[in-house]
This record gives structure tokens, C-alpha cells and sequence, in this order.
């Protein structure tokens, strides 16, 4: 596990073993070695898989190139956890991830267990031919541990249903006359994808920021107004007040959910900035974010980045540089492109004082301390953007059953599902000394211990 999932996850036994109320049976020093063998589950992954994939490019060369599957932990159920494409994937990140699934799925009581896998390349460099054999490959190289009821694979930065749909195609391939559907998710719906998958992380995260704001701050001003808790202040500062808001990165997640926010019409928001890997656009008034979706998607999923693209767009904006929109003087920061986007370096002059995170661990842990400290509020991203893994769980049980939910169905219980961990979180958050980010943790990480504890594997 990386260093702060791990430092997290060891403050949440530390607090879960001062909590006598936590497995009451476990007293002394029988408490004592039950939560450092719980540190040692946790912190460990089950299997740390490599291997190098062995492709013939089509100049003629051959390349081998490094990918990992890690499977963090079982307890809950199969290992579950998207495929990424990049070159920047390293085994501690992934190793990370997988361990951030883990306590994803078990805060929103998804039955998964957490998996991660990686690809290093940047897949933008490689024909379609192939990235097909690279997919090919890397199900051959893992099948062993890969499979509907093991470990089941979607899509992450640098893979969609395009590259599910091989996966799957070759899993089925290598295993005949086995049920194949459930084996990957994130596949296109003629393949057996669930309508609403790609959505889905995207309108989680804005639901996130609304539901806290909205729905559970704007019901209980009066008992948060009597706490003295600096998220409170926070929170009461922005109920029933126009907010602006920038979203960094406008793939599958920031576009869904500055689309969301822009449609949203009885909370006052405007967007007033978007972001991906070339550019910011800046509009004060808001901007037309359905032109830019349009725009984007028919130009490979880029923003306009000059007057002439932004005439074309029909959209009205200031061109910045890209990394502007982080330090921008907005109410709300939707964080939705890479990890570790605002850190030691940039945190001091990040203005927003609600912050969304739609990617994973988009903040460092020194940044997160400090906006914490100055009462920023984040709705960190176990909470805010486990759509995507939800509705992920929706797509196994369909292929399971070969029964299909329409779209409406899909988002209605992928609301029920995140709206129950709000409520359970929500409330909690304000009334102790934690942040969010902490309380959920040690909320999946109370979930996992029970259930080690139960089945009997402290011994
Ligand atoms: P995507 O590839 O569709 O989009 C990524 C976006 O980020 C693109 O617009 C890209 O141009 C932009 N970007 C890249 N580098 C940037 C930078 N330095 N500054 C600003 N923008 C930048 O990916 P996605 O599916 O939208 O995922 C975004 C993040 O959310 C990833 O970190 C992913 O792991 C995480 N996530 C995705 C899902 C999902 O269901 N798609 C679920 C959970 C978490």
C-alpha cells in the first residue's frame, strides 16, 4: 500500500482500537495484537503481479513492456478495479489503488474486494492494432488470476469500452463454454455494458458536492450552526449561495460532472472554468459547457485551445494556462484529471474552500493536512467518485442474471447506494474532530476488520 493510504489506514486502527464500543470482545493485549495484525492485512497486498507484455509493433520491432495486476484484498468479495494506461503507472501507485478500491468498495458496501491493474505506455502512441494485442496479451499473461468470480477489470485513464470488449473477447477466447460477461465491466452495452457506466462517476461526484450541501447542510443549519467545527463554518458559508466552480480535466468524469452542474437549476452555480492536459478556459459569467462537450467529442475529447477552435465551439472564454484553474479564485474545485494535482508547492494558493475529488488522490497528504487545517472541506475520493464502481457492480450482476436495468434504473440505484454512505457519513463528519476523509476511512476500515474478525483470521 503507498505511504499515505497506509498512514491513513493505520490513524483509522489507531482510532478504532481507542474506541472500546469497536469489537467490545477484544480487551487488552488481545486488542493490542488484533489491531497490529489487522495493520499487517491491511497494509499488505495478497499478490503483486508483473510481467512483461511481449508485442510486435507494426514498424517491425518488437517492445516488451511492464504491466502489473495488484490484488489488494478479498475479504469483501472478487478483487474489482480498473486497468490503466499510462506512462507515469508504477507498481507503488498501483499497489496504492488497489488498496484504495478496497476501502471504496467496502464504504459503499459494494461486495468487491480491491484491485488495481497497469500498463506502462502512453497508449497515444500506439496504432489500434497494437493497443488490441497489448489488451490481448495482458489477459493472456494474467488469466490465470483474472475471471468473474477472482478479479474483474474496468476501464481507468488510457482505457474505455473499447479496450474492455477485447479483454473480455480474449478471456472468453482462452476459456470456452465458461460464462465470460461478468469477467470485465466497462464494456459496451452490445457487449453487455450497463447503460449509464460511463456517466456514472461523473454524476456521483456532483451529487456528492450537492447532497452534502443541499441536502444534508441546508436541512441541519441550526445543529451545525451550534457546533464549533471549522468544516461547519465552512459549510453554512455556502448554503443558498451563487457558487462558482472550476473542474479540472473534461474526460468521462470532469465533463459528466461540469454537464451536471450546469444543469443543475435549483442550486445557483455557474462553471466558470474547465481544464485538460493543454489549456484552461476562464469565463466569469459561466460557460456554455454543452458546447464544449459537443465540441470535445468530436475532437479526440480536447478543448478548444485557441480563438478560432473557441468561434467553432461557440463558446465565449479566456484562454489560461492549464494549470491556472487549480489556484483560480473559485468557491468549489472539482478535481476530476490526474493524482497528486495540488501539493506542497501549489496548496498555500488554492483559494476554493470546497474541494471534490473526482480522480484518485488528486491532493498529496502534506496539502490535504494543510487545507484541512484551514477548514477547507473535501469530499475525498472513496466518497465522491465511486459511481463509476457501483455501477460497475450493477454491470456484473446483469451479466450475471442477463437482465437489463435501463439507464433510469441504473442512475436510481447508483443515487440509492451513495446517498445511504452519505447519510452515514455525512452527519458523523461534523460532529467530531475528523475530517471526511478520515471518517470514511475509518469507516471501510471497520467494515473489512468485522469481517476478518469474524471469519476467524486474527488467530
Ligand atoms: P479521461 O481520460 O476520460 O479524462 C482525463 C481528463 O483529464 C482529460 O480531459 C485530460 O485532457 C485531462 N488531463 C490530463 N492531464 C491533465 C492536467 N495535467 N491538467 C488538467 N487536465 C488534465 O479519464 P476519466 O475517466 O475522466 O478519469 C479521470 C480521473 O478520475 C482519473 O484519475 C481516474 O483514475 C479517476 N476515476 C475515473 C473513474 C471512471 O469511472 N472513469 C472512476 C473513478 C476514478
Amino acid at each position: 500500500m503507498g505511504n499515505s493510504t497506509e498512514a491513513i489506514v493505520q490513524e483509522s486502527l489507531d482510532a478504532l482500537m481507542e474506541d472500546q464500543s469497536f469489537l467490545p470482545e477484544l480487551k487488552d493485549l488481545d486488542r493490542k495484537k488484533a489491531f497490529s495484525s489487522l495493520h499487517s492485512i491491511l497494509s499488505t497486498p495478497d499478490h503483486v503481479n508483473k510481467s512483461f507484455l511481449r508485442i510486435s509493433l507494426e514498424n517491425g520491432e518488437v517492445e516488451r513492456i511492464p504491466a502489473f495486476r495488484v490484488q489488494h484484498n478479498k475479504m469483501l468479495g472478487p478483487y474489482k478495479g480498473g486497468i490503466r494506461f499510462h506512462q507515469t503507472v508504477s507498481e507503488e501507485e498501483v499497489s496504492n489503488f488497489a488498496a484504495l478500491m478496497t476501502l471504496k468498495n467496502a464504504l459503499h458496501e459494494v461486495p468487491f474486494g480491491g484491485g488495481k491493474g497497469g500498463v506502462i505506455i502512453n497508449p497515444r502512441e500506439y496504432s489500434a492494432k497494437e493497443l488490441n494485442l497489448i489488451c490481448k496479451k495482458y489477459v493472456q499473461n494474467f488469466n490465470e488470476n483474472l475471471g468473474p468470480d477472482k478479479d474483474i477489470p474496468a476501464p481507468d485513464l488510457g482505457t474505455g469500452e473499447r479496450e474492455m470488449d477485447w479483454m473480455m473477447g480474449e478471456y472468453k477466447n482462452i476459456h470456452p463454454g465458461l460464462p465470460y460477461r461478468g469477467s470485465f465491466t466497462g464494456k459496451s452495452v452490445i457487449n453487455g455494458g450497463s447503460l449509464g457506466r460511463r456517466k456514472a462517476t461523473g454524476k456521483g461526484v456532483y451529487l456528492s458536492f450537492r447532497y452534502m450541501l443541499n441536502d444534508f447542510v441546508k436541512k441541519q443549519e441550526k445543529w451545525l450552526s451550534e457546533r464549533d467545527n471549522r468544516f461547519a463554518r465552512t459549510a453554512l458559508e455556502h448554503v443558498d449561495k451563487p457558487l462558482s466552480i472550476a473542474v479540472q480535466g473534461f474526460g468521462n468524469v470532469g465533463s459528466v460532472a461540469a454537464l451536471e452542474a450546469y444543469q443543475c437549476t435549483y442550486l445557483k452555480n455557474k462553471v466558470v472554468a474547465v481544464s485538460d492536459h493543454n489549456v484552461t478556459l476562464y469565463n466569469s459569467e459561466g460557460l456554455d459547457i454543452p458546447n464544449l462537450v459537443e465540441y470535445a467529442s468530436n475532437h479526440e475529447g480536447d478543448l478548444p485551445t485557441n480563438e478560432e477552435q473557441l468561434g467553432k465551439a461557440e463558446v465565449k472564454a479566456i484562454i489560461r494556462n492549464r494549470d491556472d484553474l487549480l489556484t483560480m479564485d473559485t468557491d468549489v474545485l472539482i478535481l476530476a484529471a490526474l493524482e497528486s494535482q495540488i501539493h506542497q508547492e501549489n496548496v498555500k494558493d488554492v483559494k476554493a474552500r470546497i474541494i471534490v475529488e473526482g480522480a484518485n488522490a488528486p491532493i498529496t497528504r502534506e496539502a490535504d493536512q494543510y487545507l484541512s487545517d484551514n477548514g477547507v472541506i473535501i469530499i475525498p475520493d472513496i466518497l465522491a467518485n465511486a459511481g463509476g464502481a457501483i455501477v460497475s457492480y450493477l454491470e456484473w450482476l446483469q451479466g450475471r442474471d442477463t437482465q437489463f436495468l435501463s439507464e433510469e434504473q441504473v442512475y436510481e440505484q447508483m443515487y440509492d447506494k451513495m446517498k445511504h454512505t452519505y447519510d452515514t457519513i455525512f452527519p458523523e463528519f461534523y460532529g467530531d474532530p475528523f475530517p471526511l476523509r478520515q471518517n470514511c476511512y475509518i469507516h471501510a476500515v471497520m467494515k473489512i476488520s468485522t469481517i476478518i474478525y469474524r471469519q476467524g483470521k486474527l488467530f
